[in-house]
């Protein structure tokens, strides 16, 4: 990044203070091709940003593993119009979610009512431990410029540039943990988001052959 870009960063910055703790006035949630929502740069934005800083709208204690009735419970425990919000989030439950939360309610997935389907749907498609609201607009790539930690300090899950990002580009997140998988194991663990990556990283088969041979690895 030369010095004419960080002088513009730097004059966004202080035309526009970032709020809560972030800069989540430099992104912005708009359509991604192919991929429903996601949060795009509005401005060149330098690595090591705190381009998000957020509270949980749904969270379960730490030891506490969610089930069918807690999670609508939690969802119930809303206030209307976060319920709102809430439902305006991507639905999708795969063949092996359905199968815990059937074992669970001792119900078919079809002869669950609609809205349990819906909210139960939305929690598995969108939770890392947690439902938030923007965070749940990030999409995917096996090489993400964006990385993301719970900070127990601010009770907020943080989100961090990890590259140089300009402006127009999509901020994406790893939904694996950083895990070394090769390709046919990360596409079998993004079935439970019901998508095939098509990130360079799983695009370029022929060129990450030879590195998986050696250990497969990808920022994190
Ligand atoms: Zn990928």
């Amino acid at each position: 990044m030369d010095t004419a870009q960080d002088t513009q960063n730097l004059n966004q910055s202080q035309a526009q203070p970032p709020s809560c703790g972030d800069s989540r006035h430099l992104i912005e949630v708009r359509d991604s091709p192919g991929k429903g929502l996601g949060i795009f740069a509005k401005a060149n934005i330098p690595r090591g940003t705190r381009i998000l800083a957020e509270s949980s709208l749904i969270k379960f204690n730490e030891n506490e593993q969610p089930t069918a009735k807690t999670i609508m419970q939690a969802f119930e425990s809303l206030s209307p119009s976060q319920q709102e919000s809430y439902l305006e989030l991507h639905n999708y439950a795969c063949d092996l979610d359905k199968q815990i939360l059937e074992s669970q309610t001792g119900q078919t997935w079809d002869e669950l009512p609609e809205m349990h389907q819906r909210v139960l749907g939305i929690y598995t498609a969108n939770s890392f431990g947690s439902i938030h609201l923007l965070a749940s607009r990030f999409n995917h790539s096996c090489l993400p410029n964006t990385t993301h930690l719970y900070n127990p300090t601010l009770d907020k899950e943080t989100f961090h540039t990890i590259q140089d990002i300009s402006a127009g580009e999509e901020l994406l997140i790893s939904y694996m943990d950083g895990s070394n998988w090769v390709k046919s194991k990360r596409q079998e663990y993004l079935q439970k988001w019901g998508f095939e990556c098509n990130c360079p990283a799983c695009e370029d088969t022929r060129k990450a052959e030879p590195k998986r041979r050696n250990g497969w690895s990808y920022h994190y």
